[in-house]
Formats: structure tokens, C-alpha cells, sequence
């Protein structure tokens, strides 16, 4: 984690410049090169050696999450709201701390069957419906705390970088 704590720090300024770019280009192929960033990103990182994005960001609950998940523990979606999330200055539900109530010792969702969806799609690398330049923001923000992230568009940058 240290590791990719200094290399953030050490990439920061040239991966936002080159989110930037990115987010410009008209090249062909994005998508197949997000498919190639993703697997690369995969193959250097594993989750439950990390834990971030549960420690230290908080997903969004969408109406569907809260009952799905307040069923589960018996509890009506306002008692499970009022124990456990607030608005947000979006007015996005999100949880009212961090770490997320949900997260064990070991890094693993105690809820992992019913997370929020927020969460199974985070970090939003593959998906067809992404548009992988529109999310450069996102990004900028995520590969500060996920560093599948920063794998991910330092893949990227090194695949398409020089060519913007
Ligand atoms: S619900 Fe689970 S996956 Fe989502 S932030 Fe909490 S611990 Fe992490
Ligand atoms: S921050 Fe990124 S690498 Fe870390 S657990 Fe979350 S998705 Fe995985």
C-alpha cells in the first residue's frame, strides 16, 4: 500500500494531464483498450489486500439498495437510512461514516451478495455503457484512494499517451 501511496504521488500531476487529453481524443479502439487497462489492472492488484474504496470512500444507495438490504436485517429502509446514511451534499444517500458498517477485519463485504450496486460496479472500468472519456473526472478522483485505478490509467496512459 505504501508503494502505491509514493507512486501516486510521484504520477499524480502527468495522469491528470493525461486524464485530460483523454478525455478529448477521438481515437478508435477506446473501448478495447479499457478491456486491456482492466486486465492489467487486475493482474497487479487484489482487493481484499486493499480495502479502500470501503474504508475510505462511501458508495451511493440507490431506493432499491436500501430495501434489499434493510430487508435482509429485518429492519424497514427508514430504520436502516436513519442508523446508517445521511444526504450528501449532492443529495446522493450515502453512508453517514467510513469505514462502511459493512466491512470485516479481513477486507470482505459482510453484505457482499446484496451490496449496493454502486459498489459491484465499482471502479467502472469495463462496461459497455461507460463512456471512458466522460469518466476521466472519476477517475482522477479514484486512483487516489483505488490503486486498481491508478493501474488502470497508467496502463492507459502508457498504451495511448503518446499518441494524444
Ligand atoms: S457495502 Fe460492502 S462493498 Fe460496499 S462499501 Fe460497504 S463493505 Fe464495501
Ligand atoms: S479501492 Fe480499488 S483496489 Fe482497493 S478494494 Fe476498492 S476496488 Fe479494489
Amino acid at each position: 500500500m505504501l508503494r502505491f501511496k509514493r507512486r501516486y504521488g510521484k504520477r499524480k500531476v502527468e495522469l491528470t494531464k493525461f486524464l485530460k487529453k483523454f478525455s478529448r481524443t477521438k481515437k478508435r479502439g477506446i473501448f478495447k483498450m479499457a478491456v486491456e487497462a482492466d486486465q492489467y489492472a487486475w493482474s497487479q492488484v487484489q482487493c481484499l489486500d486493499c480495502g479502500n474504496c470501503c474504508k475510505r470512500m462511501t458508495p451511493t444507495f440507490t431506493k432499491q439498495d436500501i430495501k434489499r438490504i434493510s430487508a435482509h436485517f429485518g429492519e424497514t429502509p427508514k430504520e436502516f437510512y436513519d442508523k446508517w446514511l445521511k444526504l450528501d451534499d449532492n443529495k446522493d444517500v450515502v453512508n453517514k461514516t467510513q469505514p462502511c458498517q459493512f466491512i470485516g477485519p479481513d477486507n470482505k463485504c459482510s453484505i457482499y451478495e446484496i451490496r449496493p450496486v454502486d459498489c459491484a460496479q465499482f471502479p467502472h472500468f469495463v462496461r459497455k455503457d461507460v463512456k471512458y472519456q466522460a469518466e476521466q473526472k472519476v477517475y482522477a478522483t479514484n486512483m487516489e484512494y483505488c490503486p486498481a485505478t491508478l493501474a488502470f490509467v497508467e496502463k492507459l496512459e502508457a498504451t495511448i499517451g503518446a499518441d494524444l
